[in-house]
């Protein structure tokens, strides 16, 4: 007989960041917990995002160091990490879009995003956003859908002319108050291409898998 696992507590994210990191297998969607739960890091999370100026997209390092995870604060935003760093492993990032109206901040993972975490270089396989209050984690659910580093290299907007296109069709006024939540889906289509998954939630509060890529692997 077991014990009664509760799905949210911070100690199954840990782990399950763990296996995610040294077999991919866990990360495929059939293994993806419901929840991922990074409430004992959001002082740190909310704190860079409302320190953050405008137009900025402060971030840092996710690295995982004895089943922890860490941040090395002084390693702020790279567009490229190594796979360890210290003592850790490297597994993806956290940044922001800073809460100022005046830049009008992408309300979502914007494409430089996408474009930077599907590099064939990056070994990592989570991306945490906050945004507009909201936390958001992308999750590599296949190791082997990628897009080559040296596209992205020449050129960072790849998939930036494509996304304004989308959005454009979906929302014409940049005053459409649906623009935030059009924004998003037409985000999503990259998630479901380039089969990402995300979680999504208060940062105060365990994430709720929000959207599961659909493909084999
Ligand atoms: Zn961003």
């Amino acid at each position: 007989m077991g014990f009664p696992v509760s799905l949210t507590r911070p100690n199954s994210t840990a782990e399950w960041l763990q296996r995610a990191a040294a077999d991919p297998i866990a990360r495929h969607p059939k293994h993806l917990p419901e929840t991922l739960d990074f409430r004992q890091h959001a002082a740190v999370f909310l704190n860079t995002y409302h320190a953050a100026p405008a137009g900025t997209e402060m971030g840092f390092p996710l690295v995982l160091e004895e089943g922890h995870l860490t941040f090395p604060l002084e390693l702020t935003a790279q567009a490229r990490y190594a796979p360890f760093i210290g003592n850790g492993r490297f597994i993806g990032t956290f940044h922001v879009h800073p809460p100022a109206p005046e830049s009008s901040p992408a309300p979502f993972f914007d494409p430089q995003d996408l474009a930077n975490t599907l590099r064939s270089d990056n070994a990592g396989f989570l991306d945490l956003l906050l945004a507009g209050d909201r936390l958001y984690a992308l999750v590599r659910s296949n190791p082997y859908v990628y897009i080559s580093a040296h596209h992205v290299n020449r050129n960072p907007l790849l998939l930036q002319e494509q996304h304004a296109e989308m959005l454009r069709r979906r929302s014409k006024d940049t005053a459409d108050p649906e623009r935030p939540e059009q924004y998003r889906k037409v985000s999503l289509y990259w998630f479901q291409r380039y089969h990402l998954a995300l979680y999504e939630g208060d940062p105060q509060e365990p994430l709720k898998r929000s959207f599961t890529p659909e493909g084999r692997w």
